[in-house]
């Protein structure tokens, strides 16, 4: 390499050769023997290493003949809720809430324990390959903290409910710290920003109502919990007389972008209105699973024309923060679920996983793929390991035999923040230790076990 003149239009930050590289665009180019250069934050080739022989960069990286493709788009999480992880386990969504996560984050949570939260599963989403994440919870300045850091990109979204939050009094100080976000961070390379309604059946219509008008006044996404449990679509219903989902179309909440999460309980009207309304759902599976919830019905929301992103949710219920595992069992479910494994194909699995949450998101001009022009967000994967070989097809290998920790180099921005498994940026031992030591903390307030 470094074969030609230095010249400023020859002349690259970053250079990744030697890999197969899944572009994942509409046609779903491949180049074995792939070259990607990044100049800044930004793609400037990505295609075959004979097409573009000379080349000067500052670093190159030898990706080994792995796999190269864009980093996973985690589309939903409650980042700091990793300093719950293993808290009341085994339990129905309601009483796990109400019995010991509420009570624990009454307790437990600060601005300095949402830094150290939010940094350790930002930690764990770098390792697996996650470049991008959806968060909703409190002192989010706190969560843009610990992104800033470590270089993992984040949409906020300060949690909003009924009660009073951790940082928050009531939902009106929630939607003005809303507007102070935007403000803070609207020109930020790494961060973006929604806005969270806890659910339909935490935030009354008002609160509903107004913050579907303040999502749109600043043109940024409307999101919240829908239909998560069969009992929310009792007690909704008995409250107000209709699903959650008509809830809110008749309050207006859908009627700019919006993201629904979860949806596992939804009658036909229910999707005819998220289908109206262009509403992205985004499917929480493994979560689901563990607190048995219910199954979104993936393969008719698709039919019926809906975008289907895949989030993780929170540690302290799905129990971890990997999205290629949540991808990995979103394929298998729905199979199960239906007799049939040609319901969601290998392929249909990684495209909720990247770009149809930055579709439902609003960011796949810059997200999703690996296209000329993009930003330069993607993975480098091991696949020397016996569980890789042989290798017919990257796309089935990723979905059924990839592991988290195949991931070997994750780079956000055009910025190398792991490299052949080591974090670049922050002190990974510090922040396992210190949130070790909040666990024992927690462990001596045996109520919320
Ligand atoms: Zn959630």
């Amino acid at each position: 390499m470094n074969k030609g003149p230095v010249n400023l239009n020859n002349r690259y930050d970053l250079a990744i050769r030697n890999g197969y590289v899944l572009t994942l665009d509409k046609n779903w180019t491949e180049f074995p023997n792939g070259l990607i250069l990044i100049r800044g934050k930004q793609l400037e080739y990505v295609g075959l290493e004979m097409d573009h022989k000379v080349y000067q960069a500052d670093r190159i990286i030898d990706a080994k003949g792995g796999i190269i493709m864009p980093t996973f788009f985690n589309g939903h999480t409650h980042a700091a809720m990793s300093i719950f992880r293993g808290i009341g386990n085994d339990l129905p969504l309601d009483s796990w809430l109400k019995d010991h996560i509420w009570p624990a984050e009454a307790k437990y949570v600060s601005a300095e324990n949402v830094y150290l939260g939010s940094m350790v599963s930002a930690l764990e989403m770098i390792r697996c390959g996650t470049g991008i994440f959806v968060d909703m919870y409190f002192f989010q300045e706190q969560v843009v903290r610990a992104c800033e850091e470590l270089g993992i990109r984040v949409m906020v979204g300060e949690g909003i409910l009924d009660f009073p939050t951790p940082n928050k009094k009531s939902p009106s100080k929630g939607l003005e710290y809303t507007e102070h976000l935007y403000n803070l961070y609207q020109n930020h390379p790494l961060v973006s920003l929604s806005l969270p309604a806890h659910s339909p059946y935490t935030c009354s219509p008002e609160v509903l109502k107004a913050i579907g008008e303040l999502s749109r006044k600043l043109n940024i996404p409307a999101t919240i919990h829908l239909a998560e449990t069969a009992t929310e679509d009792v007690e909704v219903k008995e409250k107000y007389g209709k699903s959650s989902t008509k809830l809110l179309a008749d309050l207006g909440f859908f009627q700019g972008r919006s993201v629904a999460y979860h949806c596992n309980h939804l009658s036909d009207e229910d999707i005819s209105l998220l289908n109206e309304y262009q509403v992205g759902v985004v499917t929480i599976t493994k979560s689901n699973m563990k607190l048995g919830s219910g199954v979104c019905p993936v393969p008719k929301l698709q039919n019926s024309g809906i975008l289907i992103g895949i989030g993780t949710d929170g540690a302290a219920s799905n129990n971890n923060q990997c999205l290629l595992l949540d991808m990995q069992l979103t394929a298998r479910l729905h199979k199960m679920q239906h007799f049939d494994p040609t319901i969601i194909t290998a392929k249909q699995a990684i495209r909720m996983a990247i770009l149809n949450n930055a579709r439902i998101y609003g960011l796949d001009d810059c997200l999703g793929t690996l296209e000329t022009g993009k930003l330069a967000d993607l993975m480098i994967i091991n696949t020397d390991q016996a569980h890789w070989q042989p290798l017919y097809n990257p796309y089935s290998s990723i979905v059924y035999s990839m592991q988290a920790g195949d991931v070997s180099s994750t780079i956000v921005n055009g910025k190398i923040i792991m490299e052949n498994h080591k974090i670049l940026t922050v002190d990974e031992d510090k922040f396992r230790n210190k949130i070790s030591e909040l666990g024992k903390k927690i462990r001596n307030s045996p109520s919320y076990l």
